[in-house]
């Protein structure tokens, strides 16, 4: 479970965020929903770690972390642009974070193949990621995310650089990798569409600020504000 509370950022005179009150529910697929420039990838930051808040305080698992750096918050990361290193296996893509785990030659081998067996790839470790489609490659980057078991998924519009077809099958299985280990999981989209197929649990924000929070058919059907409304009534 991931909660913030009163979590605040500013840049100089923006404030990106404001004193704002999210829990993520443990296991739960959740996402942030808004337009560009709302706080939603501010937010996922400050739990990274990539932004320190300039108030309130992050939780998980009941523990402030605010001051915990980077490398040492147990967290998967998959964002739009993956970026796999081209010149190394997928084996070896997939057991960079390992390494630094200090986890063994054996045991890393055996980690990735459970990786690969989770994303419904089995049998690629030898190949380079040039001799897969961008949808495989984009679950090879779900595989790095998950390898080292995260404590939290943080899913930063992972879809987006994918072509239209392929990224309604990915949401389904990338929805059913989440569903297999049950991690908790933080998405962040600008695309209602995407959001209302994939979510437990939707956090449409505005200018900073949360504005409603709900299951989907509940935001979708209730909005609590005119923003929720034509925010969710917008195709894209
Ligand atoms: P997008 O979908 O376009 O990424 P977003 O909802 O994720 O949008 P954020 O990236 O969180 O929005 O940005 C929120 C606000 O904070 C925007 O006005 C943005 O310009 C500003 N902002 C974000 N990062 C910085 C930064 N490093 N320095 C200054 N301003 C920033």
């Amino acid at each position: 479970r991931v909660e913030l509370k009163q979590i605040t950022k500013s840049f100089g005179i923006l404030k990106a965020v404001h004193e704002s009150d999210v829990v993520f529910e443990e296991g739960s697929f959740t996402t942030l929903l808004g337009p560009s420039g709302c706080g939603k990838t501010t937010i996922l930051r400050m739990v990274s770690g990539l932004e320190t808040p300039t108030g309130g305080d992050i939780l998980i698992g009941g523990k402030r972390i605010n001051d915990v750096p980077i490398h040492k918050r147990n967290l998967g990361l998959v964002f739009q642009n993956y970026a796999l290193f081209p010149h190394r296996t997928i084996a070896e893509n997939i057991a960079f974070g390992l390494k630094y785990r200090g986890v063994s030659r054996a045991d890393a081998a055996q980690k990735v193949t459970e990786a690969l067996d989770i994303v419904r790839l089995p049998g690629v470790e030898d190949r380079y990621p040039s001799q897969l489609s961008g949808g495989q490659q984009q679950r090879i980057a779900m595989a790095r995310a998950i390898v080292i078991e995260p404590d939290v998924l943080l899913l930063d519009e992972p879809l987006s650089a994918l072509d239209a077809n392929l990224r309604e099958d990915m949401r389904v299985e990338l929805k059913a990798i989440q569903h297999r280990i049950g991690v908790t999981s933080i998405f962040v989209t600008h695309d209602q569409s995407e959001a209302l197929a994939m979510s437990d649990k939707i956090i449409v924000m505005s200018d900073g600020r949360v504005e409603q929070v709900g299951a989907p058919e509940e935001v979708y059907n209730n909005p609590a504000s005119v923003f929720v409304a034509n925010f969710l009534g917008a195709s894209n």
